[in-house]
């Protein structure tokens, strides 16, 4: 290969379905190295199978690239390059020229045969492919004489043009991630090229534009390492084996258990979302949650996904999308599949949470707050970050911290039981005293101020905080009660002790 090729990578996803985590992994790895080589990052769509086609599935990849931050530089939603379309279906007639040139060369030749005449050759032996072994039986013209292959095109007989796969040919090729990889054609089929509506399948139409498009590097899941030596053949069939790009297959991204690959339906089922952002099904309705609204940061993900079937090297793992950058080289990929780890996922979420100011965080919060607690001042939002972030995994976990927007709602008949005799001994007007001295001033000095009223009343410190902590929070649990007064301030502290006494 040319040494100062341009590298130039692509993300090629069928818009059969909302993007899986897997594929963003893969749409990554590509932005990666796009990057580090100052490349190009193309997304091409690959829809000629337009039976498998859902609605809004290509939107949802655009708008998954985009909130992840790895958005491409070229290709469907992200900008033009010279190319009229990036989406395979608008591309369809450029394809046939390639398809004939492997005629007229003897790599493919064309197939008659009817859905029946298909059927009848599975019917005699289950296991029966279109290949060397059955081809010379069955219609096409390879078995058709000249004339009648002529004469059934000029009449319009429907057809599929097919790849001449050689009998016993060892095909080898390099793959960055696994070496050489060795295939005999024994194992291959006659693959269709050219669909009878004149769409091609996915093998030619994906090496004729990684070919047009100038692709130097394939970089893919593992799922299609099977269609890697088709394509081999196809470089070398349509004489462009010079400029065939540098293959990586990426290993599989696996269940936590390890047992089998990651799916589309295990998201939820195990607990965890499989889609970077909430999917509708457009058939059934089925709601499929997503990184985004369970409150994950596009950048904790980023990391965690880099992670998962690659690493640096070292103990460092918080790395931002310019590290990554910097760091990722194919040869670090790990070649086994790499398990998910959801606990992992909330961590990283968790560690970019903690590095966010208070500020950002209130930012990023704020509509989560908004609707649920009501509208509070971005300042507001931002002093609860600073008392809470440190036990946030998740956006979301805002929610949790209701007392600290709103009064408690009502006293639980357990907890007023605890606090029952220091409510009884300590008259509500003595601590509405203590509270009003105490406006103004920071939570060490409430502290203080709190331990000087224990000791004047003679009461433990302990009791008069659960007092506390059960008037103001409702709950046996949250952040240290001064902290907490010197947030929510000294008049709604007071008017919090208030209802609690009236219970
Ligand atoms: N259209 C294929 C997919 O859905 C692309 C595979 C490739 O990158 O060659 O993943």
């Amino acid at each position: 290969m040319n040494l100062n090729r341009r590298v130039r990578v692509r993300f090629a996803p069928s818009p059969t379905g909302p993007l899986h985590i897997g594929g963003v992994r893969t749409a990554l790895y590509n932005y990666l190295f796009a990057k580090k080589h100052q490349g190009d990052f193309i997304l091409r769509i690959e829809d000629t199978d337009q039976n498998r086609l859902v609605p809004g599935a290509e939107q949802y990849i655009i708008d998954a690239l985009q909130w992840v931050g790895i958005g491409p530089n070229e290709g469907v939603g992200f900008g033009d390059g010279e190319f009229s379309s990036y989406r395979q279906s608008e591309r369809k007639d450029s394809y046939r020229q390639y398809a004939e040139k492997l005629i007229t060369n003897g790599y493919a030749y064309y197939a008659f045969d009817t859905e029946e005449e298909l059927a009848q050759l599975r019917t005699a032996n289950a296991n029966a492919k279109y290949d060397y072994t059955t081809r010379g039986k069955l219609n096409n013209a390879l078995t058709l004489s000249a004339d009648e292959v002529a004469m059934k095109l000029a009449k319009k007989v429907p057809y599929v043009i097919r790849l001449n796969i050689p009998a016993n040919e060892e095909i080898t090729f390099h793959d960055e991630i696994r070496g050489n990889v060795t295939v005999n054609t024994l194992e291959m089929d006659d693959k269709v090229l050219l669909k009878s509506d004149g769409m091609p399948t996915y093998h030619l139409a994906n090496v004729c534009d990684d070919y047009v498009m100038n692709i130097s590097h394939v970089i893919r899941g593992e799922e299609w390492l099977p269609s890697a030596p088709i394509h081999v053949l196809l470089y070398r069939y349509l004489g462009w084996e010079e400029v065939m790009p540098k293959f990586a297959h990426l290993p599989l991204l696996l269940k936590p258990d390890g047992n089998g690959k990651l799916s589309k339906r295990d998201g939820d089922r195990l607990g965890f979302p499989v889609f970077p952002l909430q999917w509708t099904d457009p058939n059934t309705n089925e709601v499929s949650s997503g990184y985004k609204q369970n409150g994950y940061l596009p950048e904790a993900l980023v990391n965690m996904l880099a992670f998962l079937g690659w690493n640096p090297g070292g103990t460092k793992e918080i790395y931002s999308l310019e590290e990554l950058i910097g760091a990722f080289t194919l040869d670090r990929i790990s070649h086994g599949g790499a398990k998910f780890d959801a606990e992992k996922a909330k961590w990283f979420n968790h560690e970019y949470l903690k590095s966010k100011s208070n500020e950002e965080l209130s930012i990023l919060v704020k509509s989560l707050v908004d609707e649920h607690f009501g509208p509070f001042s971005s300042a507001y939002i931002a002093a609860v970050c600073a008392l809470v972030k440190d036990r946030m995994f998740l956006l979301n976990d805002i929610l949790n911290y209701r007392y600290l927007f709103q009064n408690p709602a009502s006293y639980d008949e357990v907890n007023l039981g605890k606090i029952k005799s220091i409510k009884e001994g300590l008259p509500f007007a003595d601590l509405n005293l203590a509270l009003q001295s105490m406006a103004g001033n920071n939570s060490l000095e409430i502290e203080k101020l709190f331990q000087d009223f224990a000791a004047e009343k003679s009461i433990k410190m302990g009791d008069l905080m659960k007092f506390l902590r059960v008037s103001l929070v409702g709950e046996l649990s949250g952040p240290a009660i001064p902290d907490l007064i010197a947030l929510i301030g000294i008049e709604n502290a007071i008017e919090r002790i208030k209802n609690c006494y009236i219970q």
